[in-house]
């Protein structure tokens, strides 16, 4: 018997589940539309579906299941399993989301914040392997966060711990989603990133991107920065420096505050490579005390895309593992 864990990251676009194997191994994956607006229960049968999807393709029977672990947008209470009211799932209010996962499939169910599975996962399986502290950002239209000291996850008493994206960098900034001012993602977000572009339009900036888009700004996204730059233009070549001096403001921060030995950086935008991550570095770099910045090495995500699938499964195998411990 090959026992597995299956772990589901729980997006407001699409769900997606991964069988792993004990030792960190995916098995087989499954990806499908997460139906946010056609309510809870046909988000729960959308989950159950990719569930058995997968465990079908991994060639696993139930009784090789040893435990489920969601990646769910916050805010949340991760010990009870309880997801309060994301903005990106309508209608959920209080929803007892791991006793409803382990009763459709009849085994132990845990719920834990996404960035912070997805740090796991690289921890656990990814660019963090070796190390024994990391910090993990993912940026995409938030930034999501998540910290592992000396082998832990830092999660705090309300599940709060990390929020990276809501660091405040700039006194008096731009206002952010959460009501505050001045937070990282309001900067170093995708949708922070195209904030800047926008700012740097309405003054007056000449770019291809007033091209690119159609003349409706409006459409400028990531990609379209990328496109941008790979086409020579300076200006979105400035905007996506912009964006790594921001992260790497943070980054240097939470080198002093953490001492970490790696930094890893998950999403999309990371595929814009160095044109991010050497402002990123050279930033860090300057802001931070010199041994720990030293120390601390800054790269892409080790999983791609399935950190966050992998990491739900690694954080549900150790929760499970305690528990069982803690009962003797
Ligand atoms: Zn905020």
């Amino acid at each position: 018997m090959n026992l597995v864990v299956a772990g589901i990251d729980l997006g407001g676009t699409n769900v997606k589940t991964a069988i792993v194997a004990r030792n960190g191994e995916m098995l087989a994956k499954d990806s499908r539309p997460t139906d946010a607006d056609e309510g809870l229960e046909k988000v729960l049968d959308n989950m159950s579906a990719s569930l058995d999807a997968a465990m079908e393709q991994a060639n696993a029977d139930p009784s090789d299941l040893v435990a489920v672990g969601i990646g769910a947008p916050g805010p949340m209470n991760w010990r009870t399993g309880v997801v309060f009211s994301p903005p990106n799932l309508p209608g959920w209010d209080n929803v007892p989301l791991a006793d409803l996962m382990a009763e459709r499939h009849n085994v132990p169910t845990y719920v834990d914040n996404d960035a912070n599975v997805a740090c796991w996962g690289e921890f656990w399986s990814g660019a963090g392997r070796e190390v024994d502290s990391m910090v993990c950002l993912t940026l995409g239209t938030g930034v999501g966060g998540g910290v592992v000291v000396h082998g832990r996850l830092l999660r705090g008493p309300d599940g709060t711990a990390a929020e990276i994206g809501h660091m405040c960098v700039a006194r008096g900034g731009r206002v952010c989603n959460c009501g505050a001012r001045g937070c990282l993602e309001t900067y170093a977000s995708v949708t922070g990133m195209v904030r800047t572009a926008l700012e740097g339009i309405e003054s007056g900036k000449r770019t291809i991107l007033t091209d690119l888009c159609g003349g409706d700004v409006e459409r400028i996204d990531g990609k379209m920065i990328s496109n941008a730059i790979a086409r020579g233009d300076e200006f979105a070549a400035w905007v996506m420096n912009e964006t790594g001096i921001w992260l790497g403001t943070a980054i240097g921060s939470l080198i002093n505050l953490i001492n970490p030995e790696m930094v890893v950086l998950c999403g999309g935008m990371i595929a814009a490579g160095e044109a991010l991550f050497a402002p990123i570095r050279a930033t860090a770099k300057e802001q931070a005390f010199e041994v720990p910045a030293n120390r601390a090495v800054i790269v892409p995500a080790g999983l791609g895309a399935d950190s966050g699938v992998i990491g739900a499964a690694g954080c549900a195998l150790q929760r499970y593992e305690e528990e069982t411990k803690t009962r003797g």
